[in-house]
């Protein structure tokens, strides 16, 4: 380990478990097991960098972490930067880090640093990619690069922005990319460089409880009528997101079904093809997107249908209305300005 400069700035490093904190057991697989002050220091050189204050936050794998995880989070964070921190990171399974990271975006007023990280290769493997991950992560979390830039995800030496962050392959190590766009910047010789900065951060207000609206996400696939979409609201769902054929189409069969739904509850509409906006103006055939705009459904700008049911739940959250929701999505989506729901 190597000495720590007298001047270190201060990160404050939250565990949630994942990959990077997962080792094998008596059994044939990993399961999440080292605490955040474990992982931080299998770290060569990560007191050299900064004064790294590991908090043991969670223990799980990312499909177990809910919202109200992360509002807890952004309180302890908050309390961390009242407490003068330079930077923070959070480690957490993969899975599902392009969904926390995106609730805390909308969530973070700050501009404090908020550097998400994990692993694709648990400690283990050969070729474990955590500790590199971690050392860019704070690395970049300590550096005036990442001031006002909003939440991050950074892997594999490169900087997503949470706003467009994707997880795009199973088991790569190169997983991460932000379709459209690419990264905004990248770390290089442990220095890091943000290239391109979002040019608007998108706040919304901060649930006060905990629960999470519940928002169903469905992909429409060729011949489907959206018979499901029927049975939703006797399953308690609040509203629903649609992933429709690329620019927001849907087969005729499946308008009654949604025109009913659409009565009941917001229906945002998507689009399963991952990356664009979803349009509002070029097609009016049966089922096209003027269409089902004019029968009420909200349109999700660029956002996909993982970020879009996330927002919705938090619009849900903030009680705001079926005007509200499309206002938000209108900011959110389109990347037109800061709204505060
Ligand atoms: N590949 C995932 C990870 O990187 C699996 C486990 C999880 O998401 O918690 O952590």
């Amino acid at each position: 380990m190597t000495a720590q400069r007298p001047t270190a700035p201060r990160i404050d490093y939250f565990a949630l478990g994942g990959t990077i904190a997962s080792v094998r057991g008596d059994g044939a697989g990993a399961i999440p097991t080292l605490t955040a002050a474990d992982i931080a220091d299998s770290v060569d050189g990560l007191d050299a960098v900064a004064d790294v204050r590991a908090h043991q936050f969670l223990l799980k794998p990312s499909p177990e972490i809910t919202v109200g995880d992360v509002l807890r989070l952004r309180e302890a964070i908050a309390d961390v930067v009242a407490a003068g921190t330079t930077g923070v990171v959070v480690t957490q399974g993969t899975d599902t880090i392009e969904e926390t990271a995106f609730v805390m975006d909308l969530l973070w007023e700050g501009d404090r640093p908020i550097v998400f990280t994990g692993a694709m290769r648990n400690p283990s493997l050969p070729g474990s990619d955590g500790p590199a991950n971690l050392l860019a992560a704070v690395q970049l979390a300590a550096s005036e690069q990442a001031v006002g830039v909003g939440v991050t995800v950074c892997l594999g030496d490169e900087i997503h922005a949470a706003r467009y962050v994707h997880k795009s392959h199973t088991s790569s190590p190169a997983t991460f990319v932000s379709p459209g766009l690419g990264p905004i910047g990248w770390i290089a010789e442990g220095r890091p460089v943000v290239a391109l900065r979002p040019t608007f951060r998108h706040l919304i207000r901060h649930p006060e409880s905990a629960e999470q609206p519940p928002v169903a996400l469905v992909r429409m696939g060729l011949g489907d009528d959206g018979r499901i979409l029927g049975a939703l609201a006797g399953l308690g769902y609040r509203g629903v997101v649609i992933e429709a054929f690329g620019g927001g189409h849907l087969p005729e069969s499946a308008l009654p079904a949604i025109a009913s739904l659409a009565a009941d509850m917001p229906v945002i509409l998507a689009s399963r093809t991952g990356a664009g906006e979803v349009l509002s103006d070029t097609y009016r055939f049966r089922g096209s997107e003027i269409e089902l705009l004019d029968m009420g459904l909200i349109r999700a700008g660029a956002l996909d249908g993982l970020k879009s049911r996330l927002l919705l739940s938090l619009c849900l959250a903030t009680e705001q209305d079926r005007d509200a929701i499309a206002a938000s999505f209108a900011v959110v989506g389109s990347t037109t300005g800061p709204v505060r729901g």
